[in-house]
């Protein structure tokens, strides 16, 4: 059995600072970094917390991103905004447009947010839960290299292109989804080709277009959107808002720029920021909402998205998580200077 070892939410932030600055990152750059992982790991969002951090380090010590980025705000009408990345990591660009977007959506009721030149390794529901946080309903999509074939195609063309939605609550944690539009994660498919088992119908196809549970024939194939056709409609979306409505690579064109060192190529992230009391004409549509709540936690077996995050955080918060030891032996490799 492989070992596994607990740390505490403390030394996952130490952990990540030091592997983060010994490859390259300034403070600035590995503490917005350092608060994704973090928070994916105290809210048991594993394949977003420290097993990305190697994946980090990588596209640091390679030079494809810039641990030193400053993004810049630059403003193109009265709603929308830009964010160049200056080829860093999305979070710390996320961090310097989300006031603004806010503030936006405030004057003018929606507002939206083109992040540019960046690379984007992060769970979406980090950002669209901390808008949500100031009152404003938040949506967030991106995209990714070429993995996912389109309605009826049999080649790689769509990244798994994640979209979030975050809805503000009074004096709760918003309700938040966070999804991406392939029906399985890429690493889960890995871990199943790895390990040899295989995977449910439906998650690809092989490099001649055929049905297969075989993990490995579809890492040479393609996987397919969650839900058919509405799926990889849904991923065209993301493709479109995330790269060329924002002057961004679509997924072909990231993969054709990118310097393979195994993490993910540039491209852009969209925000779009609503105010729910402007847009309804002064109501109290969060309250509104509540009742939709109410009916919905009414029936059994349900909840609200997000609630399994915040149901395991007191948890996690006092008694650390638990990880595999040899992902712990690698980071710390990782914290000795490059
Ligand atoms: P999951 O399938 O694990 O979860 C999708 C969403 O469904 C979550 O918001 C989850 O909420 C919600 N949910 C699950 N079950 C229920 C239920 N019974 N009732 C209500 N809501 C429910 O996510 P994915 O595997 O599709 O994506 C995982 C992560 O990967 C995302 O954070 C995404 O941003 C990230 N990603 C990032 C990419 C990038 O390029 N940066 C690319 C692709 C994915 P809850 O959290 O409460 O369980």
């Amino acid at each position: 059995m492989n070992a596994r070892s607990r740390l505490s939410l403390d030394d996952v932030h130490d952990l990540s600072m030091r592997a983060l600055m010994a490859s390259g990152a300034d403070e600035e750059n590995a503490k917005a970094v350092t608060h994704f992982m973090w928070s994916a790991e105290r809210d048991s969002c594993h394949s977003h917390g420290l097993f990305r951090l190697p994946g980090y380090c990588a596209s640091l010590r390679s030079g494809k991103v810039n641990g030193k980025a400053r993004p810049k705000l630059s403003d193109h009408a009265p709603a929308a905004i830009r964010v160049d990345g200056d080829n860093g990591f999305a979070p710390i660009g996320l961090e310097t447009g989300r006031m603004p977007l806010v503030d936006r959506a405030r004057q003018t009721g929606i507002a939206a947010m083109a992040l540019t030149r960046c690379y984007h390794f992060s769970a979406l529901w980090v950002e669209t839960a901390a808008i949500a946080e100031h009152g404003v309903v938040a949506i967030a999509m991106t995209s990714a290299k070429p993995m996912v074939a389109p309605a009826g195609g049999t080649k790689p063309l769509f990244g798994t292109n994640p979209l979030s939605f975050a809805w503000p609550r009074h004096d709760q944690e918003p309700a938040v989804f966070d999804m991406a539009t392939a029906a399985m994660a890429r690493g889960e498919i890995q871990v199943a080709a790895r390990e040899g088992h295989s995977v449910p119908e439906g998650a690809g196809i092989d490099k001649d277009g055929n049905a297969t549970t075989d993990p490995s024939a579809i890492l040479e194939g393609a996987q397919l959107a969650f839900g058919g056709t509405k799926g990889a409609l849904l991923s065209l979306m993301v493709e479109l808002m995330a790269g060329p409505l924002l002057g961004e690579p679509f997924s072909v064109e990231q993969k054709e720029i990118d310097n393979t060192d195994g993490g993910p190529a540039i491209g852009g992230e969209f925000l779009i920021a609503i105010d729910p009391v402007k847009l309804s004409g002064g109501g109290d549509p969060l309250a509104h909402a509540e009742k939709l709540f109410a009916a919905l936690l009414a029936q059994e077996g349900t909840r609200l998205p997000g609630a399994r995050r915040y149901s395991v955080r007191a948890k996690n918060e006092a008694y650390g998580i638990v990880i595999p030891s040899q992902l712990i032996e690698t980071i710390e490799k990782l914290t000795k200077s490059a």
